[in-house]
């Protein structure tokens, strides 16, 4: 143990007198697991995980971590691509316990804690027949996706999940714990809505829900690579024009058998039967490999891509927003895709729009609404000898399609890319970030984040 750790063991163990939840140190059994995140690529340890069960072991944390100058990354579900929500000596302050949630039927309400995971969430609300939306793989945590913006399958219909925010509690940086809402610390949540953990610490979130399921009907088609070229430009033509009940995704992937492939997945968000009509172009164009038209559990849809994100592997992309898909965003891909290093790896268009860019940009920090498509290449291996050639593969292939791309990029799929990357994800509404950054953490104590700077 080094001279810093022994003058900070003493003060750490004070914190803990005043905890309800649970505090892990280096010297701890069970150190290594809780030091974990989603990306197998992140390998950071921090001085003590700080698990939380109450809004007070937060507000005792992050006065405890201003009273000793620490470092502190704030966990939730882990998903962070980057690994922003761990750090090397600090502390980091994980919700993943706050796990309680309410829901109100008569008002379509809900009221979740911040450690829930959007499985967790979905099972709950569901229960009364009602969703909000949610992305896409079970495991991601509510917090971080719902600060980041939040899209998914129900986003074209119903908004980003930060447009279905009615109320959210936040410790912010002086350690006070805040109600907001539209109607109180108004700036506040504004920045909650899209800004990420720039401002504070959400404890819990209050968000309308929608009568959704439990079935919808789900279409699914499977292209040959050698037909990939047509298939996207279907895909483009078919998505841009759909309803706002239609939520439309697809992706370069490799099949178990080592062939390349091209797959278009369609969920109408309204009765299955309704959506018979809607889907039935995409079943009849071209000669897919595989294709199916079937409703399906809201549940099992939303966890539908789980098995291609397991916890542990080593992770790496890099986002950008589209308007369109041109020819040239084409050829690029095409060209760029099949070098892949590993076959685990992705090429996704996830499908925005919509509800989403009806809202005016103004009226969250989440800019790009005019955006059709988040474009990214999504690389995924094991072996750490494999970073530097999946992260090349990735970076060539963003890099490739960049001209194309309307120069703005998600916030929640952000890496580690530096101030011009986040200022693309907030675009005008970088400047009021800044003054909202400047009245509620002008020290930047929450830094480890897509970070807005502040100028106080
Ligand atoms: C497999 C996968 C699929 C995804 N699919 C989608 C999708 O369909 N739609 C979509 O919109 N996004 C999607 N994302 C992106 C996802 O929204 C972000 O990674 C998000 O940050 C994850 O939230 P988390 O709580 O799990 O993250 P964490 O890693 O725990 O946190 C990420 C960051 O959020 C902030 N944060 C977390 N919790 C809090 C809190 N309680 N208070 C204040 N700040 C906090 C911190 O700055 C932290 O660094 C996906 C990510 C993955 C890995």
């Amino acid at each position: 143990m080094d001279a810093k750790r022994q003058t900070d063991a003493p003060a750490i163990d004070r914190l803990l007198q005043h905890l309800r939840g649970k505090l892990v140190q280096p010297l701890d059994t069970g150190y290594d697991e809780a030091r974990k995140v989603w990306n197998g690529a992140v390998d950071k340890r921090p001085a003590a995980i700080v698990y939380c069960t109450h809004a007070d072991d937060v507000i005792e944390t992050v006065r405890f971590a201003r009273a000793t100058n620490r470092q502190v990354a704030v966990r939730s579900g882990g998903h962070n691509v980057a690994g922003l929500s761990v750090c090397d000596d600090g502390i980091v302050i994980d919700l993943s316990r706050m796990k309680a949630i309410e829901v109100d039927p008569v008002h379509r309400v809900a009221r979740a804690e911040a450690g829930l995971s959007l499985g967790e969430f979905d099972t709950a609300t569901q229960a009364h027949g009602l969703a909000t939306t949610m992305g896409v793989n079970s495991d991601t945590g509510i917090a971080g996706l719902t600060l980041g913006g939040g899209f998914g399958k129900l986003g074209r219909k119903y908004g980003l999940t930060c447009d279905n925010l009615i109320a959210a509690d936040v410790v912010t940086a002086d350690g006070r714990l805040l109600h907001t809402s539209a109607s109180e610390h108004a700036d506040l949540f504004w920045g909650l809505r899209g800004g990420g953990g720039n401002f504070g610490i959400v404890t819990a979130f209050e968000y309308q829900l929608h009568a959704v399921g439990p079935n919808l009907l789900v279409g699914s088609v499977l292209h040959r690579y050698d037909h990939a070229r047509g298939a996207i430009k279907f895909f483009h033509e078919f998505s841009r024009r759909a309803a706002d009940e239609l939520s439309v995704d697809a992706g370069l992937i490799t099949l178990p058998t080592g062939e390349r492939a091209f797959n278009i997945t369609a969920c109408y968000i309204g009765h299955p039967e309704a959506g018979r009509d809607a889907l039935e172009p995409l079943l009849k164009f071209g000669s897919p490999i595989e294709s199916s038209l079937e409703p399906r559990p809201y549940l099992q849809i939303q966890s539908a891509g789980d098995t291609l994100f397991p916890r542990g592997r080593r992770y790496y992309w890099k986002a950008q927003f589209l308007r369109e898909i041109s020819d040239g965003a084409i050829d690029a891909i095409l060209e760029v895709y099949p070098k892949a290093p590993s076959p685990s790896a992705l090429l996704v268009f996830q499908q925005v729009g919509g509800a989403i860019a009806r809202v005016p940009s103004s009226e969250s920090p989440y800019a790009n609404r005019d955006a059709l498509y988040d474009c990214f290449p999504l690389a995924v291996w094991d072996s750490p000898a494999d970073d530097q050639a999946n992260i090349q593969w990735a970076r060539e292939l963003w890099s490739a399609v960049s001209p194309y791309s309307t120069g703005g990029v998600y916030a929640n799929n952000l890496g580690d890319e530096g101030e011009d990357r986040v200022r693309a994800a907030y675009g005008e509404n970088y400047a009021r970030l800044v003054a909202l950054k400047n009245k509620y953490d002008p020290t930047n104590f929450f830094r480890l984040n897509q970070n807005v700077r502040p100028t106080a």
